[in-house]
């Protein structure tokens, strides 16, 4: 591991840690975003940034206060930085109006460092399954990282994460809008102020739980997928 020190970062005001949050880097390379994540203008960084190679970067000591996640919820919980650990991977994302990209993805050597580092951390912090997430699980409104090439379903089987564990549903069916509203709420997601327009919170709940299709439907398998996650959450 390579310390690069970040100037980005303050003290925990809680101190203890819950979250484990991962990020893709969305820059062209990864010395790029190293050198933004520890520019003092930018105000932004990460515990750690993987690199494609697998190299992992230490650039904010994990009883300090890294500055990734912004404006964000869980559960009860806001503004997830002061109880968080932040993993930034290197991964040039989405394109986006003035900025091009084609989405690829991650490389087998950098998720075989991205799972070592996040046992280490889960096991050391003693982080729970569904407290181990993406930057759009937390900020949906803003964020669409990691991103559906992510591979959580790898993960989960590193015992990182929660994934569906029952045989999946195909048949698309609309199912009852505001229960699957009320069980995103009980599995952690922030719906205030969602009522109707489910469409946004549903295709960032799918791109964590459901990649292959992120379609924003809440039809039958999306449903069950929620249902399965929330029964794993009651159980462990
Ligand atoms: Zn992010």
């Amino acid at each position: 591991m390579k310390v690069v020190k970040s100037p980005n970062f303050d003290e925990r005001q809680n101190g203890k840690i819950k979250y484990l949050i991962l990020h893709y880097t969305g820059m062209a390379t990864g010395k790029e975003a190293l050198e933004r994540l520890c520019s003092k203008e930018a105000k932004v960084s990460a515990h750690y940034l993987i690199e494609e190679d697998g190299e992992i970067f230490l650039l904010v000591n994990e009883e300090k206060r890294a500055w990734h996640a912004g404006i964000s919820k869980w559960e009860d919980d806001v503004g997830l930085n002061d109880l968080s650990i932040g993993i930034e991977i290197v991964n040039s994302g989405h394109p986006y109006p003035g900025y091009e990209s084609v989405y690829k993805p991650f490389p087998e050597a950098q998720m075989k460092s991205v799972i070592s580092l996040s046992k280490d951390i889960i096991k050391r912090h003693q982080i729970k399954p569904w407290h181990v997430l993406g930057h759009s699980d937390i900020a949906w409104r803003r964020k669409i990282d990691p991103g559906e090439l992510f591979d959580w379903e790898s993960l989960s089987k590193e015992g990182i994460g929660v994934w569906v564990t029952k045989d999946k549903d195909i048949l698309i069916e609309k199912e009852n809008a505001n229960d699957f509203l009320k069980n995103l709420s009980k599995y952690g997601y922030d719906i205030d102020g969602v009522d109707g327009n489910t469409s946004e919170i549903t295709t960032a709940f799918q791109r964590h739980f459901r990649p292959s299709n992120i379609d924003g439907n809440i039809d039958r398998e999306t449903y069950k997928i929620l249902e399965n996650l929330l029964e794993q959450k009651s159980n462990l």
